[in-house]
C-alpha cells in the first residue's frame, strides 16, 4: 500500500507516519528528514536545498523529483511506502505517480491531516523550543504555512479528483487520530 500524508508543517505527519509505519510494517519516508541528513553530511544535495529550507521556501522540483525517483527505487519501499512531505507541488505529485507506475503501482490513499491555524502555529512555536530546528523560527512557520496554502494545498483537488483523499481531523491526542486514520484506511 502506497499512501500520502498530506497536511501543513505541524499537522502532525511525522508522528502519525512512524505510527502508520509500524502498525503497517511499511517504512515511512520524510523528504525533510533526508534534506535535513544531507545538509548535516555537507553533501551536494545538502548544499543545494539548505538555502531553501533555511527561508521555509520549497528546495526546487528539479531537485526534489530525482530524491523520489531514489527513493521509489529502493527496495525497501516496494512493498509499500508512507510519503511523509512529498509530493509538494503538482510537478512531484506527477513524478510520483511515474515513478510507481515503473513498478506497476499507484498511490492508494492520501490522508489528508487537517488543523486550524492558530493551532499549528502553537505546535510549530512549540517544536521550536524543543527542537531548535532552524527553520522553526517565528518568520519562517508563517513562510512555510503560506507556501503550503499557495503550492501544497492544491494538490488535494489532484488526488480528490481520483478519489484518493481521506480527510482526517488532526486535533486531539494521538492516539485519538492515529485511530481515525485506521477507520479511514480500513474502509
Ligand atoms: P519538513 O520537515 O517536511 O517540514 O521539510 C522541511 C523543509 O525541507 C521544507 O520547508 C522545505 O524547504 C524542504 N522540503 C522537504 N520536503 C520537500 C519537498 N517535497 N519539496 C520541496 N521542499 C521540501
Amino acid at each position: 500500500m502506497n499512501v500520502i500524508l498530506l497536511g501543513p508543517p505541524g499537522a502532525g505527519k511525522g508522528t502519525q507516519g512512524e505510527l502508520l509505519a509500524r502498525r503497517l510494517g511499511m517504512p515511512r519516508v520524510a523528504t525533510g528528514d533526508l534534506l535535513r541528513d544531507a545538509v548535516r553530511r555537507g553533501t551536494a544535495l545538502g548544499a543545494k536545498a539548505k538555502s531553501f529550507m533555511d527561508k521555509g521556501l520549497l528546495v526546487p522540483d528539479a531537485v526534489i523529483v530525482g530524491l523520489v525517483d531514489a527513493v521509489l527505487e529502493r527496495p525497501d519501499t516496494r512493498g509499500g511506502i508512507i510519503m511523509d512531505g512529498f509530493p509538494r507541488t503538482v510537478p512531484q505529485a506527477e513524478a510520483v505517480d511515474r515513478a510507481l507506475a515503473r513498478r506497476g503501482a499507484h498511490v492508494h490513499y492520501v490522508v489528508r491531516i487537517e488543523v486550524p491555524q492558530a493551532e499549528l502555529v502553537r505546535r510549530l512555536v512549540r517544536r521550536a523550543e524543543q527542537e531548535g530546528r532552524s527553520d522553526d523560527t517565528p518568520e519562517t512557520i508563517e513562510e512555510r504555512l503560506r507556501v503550503y496554502r499557495e503550492e501544497t494545498a492544491p494538490l488535494v483537488d489532484y488526488y480528490r479528483s481520483r478519489d484518493l483523499v481521506v480527510d482526517i481531523d488532526g486535533t486531539g491526542s494521538i492516539d485519538e487520530i492515529a485511530a481515525r486514520i485506521d477507520e479511514a484506511l480500513d474502509r
